[in-house]
């Protein structure tokens, strides 16, 4: 293997030759020498190699490298003079893989816009901010496998392929073999893809106490929003015996450890997101790492956002459903910190969430972020039998389909929560990307599935 240049940028310079792989980003030639600035994807920054003119390909090769061409680079490590970098290779060898053709490589020094860059998804994780969203996307599922590693949670790995829906929706994809019948379906009755893991992390849960599951999702939603995916990934704790109060408080710990993870290791790549991303997003962060979060009941957020509810397109009275604006008006304008909405009306929420002693709200919780809403959504569980089968009764909800998860209730029933971190959101929050588009590598939203 190569030395990686993320490793490079922090050796001292020494005699030993060594060898760089990656892409030239740029190249400047000055008297006989050539600079060529090299990414290999390891980290932001580039290698500055210098070649001389003495090589032997270099008039024939070298002084025709542009924009994107593949190189293979020996060379020793020496001091570098220049401001900002701490050594710089001084080439033996260079030898080119690939050329790239500047006539039409799409990707030359200027800067383009994210929706360019959208519709060139195969080259754009070659551009800096493309780059740096992808490895602080990386880091963040390291941060969250770790968080629960050490609080011992078991990763489960829920199916994608389902015949339950989660939510009960409608927004769900179907599947089907190739020339199925419809009265002899592949797998017995109609399936689906995964809206949700949570069904299924609950039969665990009740069986090996707290465990996660963290994979993909996937929603036909048709509201084209710069907040939702048809396919995207989520992290879905869930614990037995655990009420309301010890879910928020492991959804309030695991944001807080994510991002202070990525600040304690993504700090270049961070960086560069607060200065063309977001403006003061390292303060955004370290504020959601430092301070409380705030805790609110939806009758008390109602009663907040009434105040203003001239402001609104969707005026707020009890019973309605919290619609984006309402959601960051309180997180953004009200509180300018993570919000925490609890209790919120039985009737705008799914049958399993647990139905609290006032018969009118259930034991439900959503994390509110600013710039983006909703990050969790979450809830205690219903775990008492007759309450759910009402429940789901009253939902139009055939409960033979769902036995199953009934005999949760019925062998050794316990009180159980858990909650949904849209996981691109979170890359969304921890990069400043005001577009989800922007923080999954192959987006898929209505009309487009690039790749
Ligand atoms: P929203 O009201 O924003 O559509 P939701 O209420 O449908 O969210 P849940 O069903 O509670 O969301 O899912 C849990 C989490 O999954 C959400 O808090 C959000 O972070 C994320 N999420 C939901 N739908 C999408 C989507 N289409 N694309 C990306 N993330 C999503
Ligand atoms: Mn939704």
């Amino acid at each position: 293997m190569a030395d990686r240049i993320q490793k490079l940028l922090q050796q001292k310079p020494d005699a030993n030759s060594i060898t760089v792989k990656g892409w030239v980003r740029t190249r400047r030639d000055t008297g006989s020498f050539s600079f060529l600035e090299i990414n290999d994807g390891s980290c932001l920054s580039n290698l500055q190699v210098i070649v001389d003119g003495s090589l032997s390909n270099y008039e024939e090769e070298v002084t025709k490298l542009s924009a994107g061409c593949s190189v293979v680079v020996t060379g020793v490590l020496q001091d570098s003079p220049a401001k900002g970098q701490t050594v710089e290779l001084h080439a033996a060898t260079v030898t080119v893989l690939g050329w790239a053709d500047p006539e039409t490589y799409p990707l030359q020094k200027k800067r383009h816009t994210l929706e360019f860059l959208r519709s060139i998804s195969h080259l754009r994780p070659r551009t800096n901010a493309l780059g740096a969203v992808t490895r602080v996307r990386s880091r963040l599922t390291i941060a969250v496998n770790r968080f629960f590693q050490e609080r011992d949670f078991i990763q489960v790995h829920t199916p994608i392929i389902t015949t339950s829906d989660c939510e009960g929706a409608g927004e769900m994809f179907q599947v089907s073999a190739a020339g199925e019948k419809k009265d002899a379906p592949f797998f017995g009755s109609p399936a689906g893809l995964t809206v949700s893991g949570q069904l299924q992390a609950e039969v665990y849960a009740l069986a090996l106490g707290n465990v996660y599951t963290f994979g993909p999702t996937f929603r036909a939603e048709n509201s084209n929003t710069s907040r939702h995916l048809a396919e995207f990934w989520m992290i879905e704790p869930e614990m037995a015996f655990c009420d309301l109060a010890c879910n928020m408080e492991l959804a309030t710990d695991l944001l807080k450890f994510v991002l202070q993870d990525v600040l304690e290791n993504c700090t270049e790549d961070l960086a560069l997101c607060n200065k063309f991303i977001e403006k003061g997003l390292l303060q955004k962060l370290q504020d959601v790492v430092d301070k409380d979060f705030v805790h609110l009941t939806y009758s008390a957020a109602v009663e907040e956002l009434q105040k203003v509810n001239d402001d609104f397109e969707y005026p707020v009275e009890w019973g309605i459903d919290l619609q984006s604006e309402h959601e960051r008006y309180l997180t953004e304008k009200v509180y300018k910190c993570p919000v925490i909405v609890t209790d919120y009306p039985a009737s705008i929420k799914p049958f399993y969430m647990r139905v609290s002693d006032d018969g009118k709200t259930v034991a439900a919780m959503d994390i509110l972020v600013p710039g983006i809403g909703e990050i969790v959504g979450g809830s205690q569980r219903e775990e008492r039998l007759d309450v759910l089968e009402k429940r789901m009764n009253d939902a139009g909800i055939d409960t033979k389909e769902y036995d199953w998860y009934l005999d949760l209730r019925r062998y050794g029933t316990v009180p159980h929560a858990g909650f949904g971190l849209g996981f691109e959101r979170l890359v969304q929050f921890a990069t400043g990307m005001s577009n989800i588009r922007e923080v999954i590598p192959f987006p898929r939203t209505p009309g487009f599935a690039p790749c």
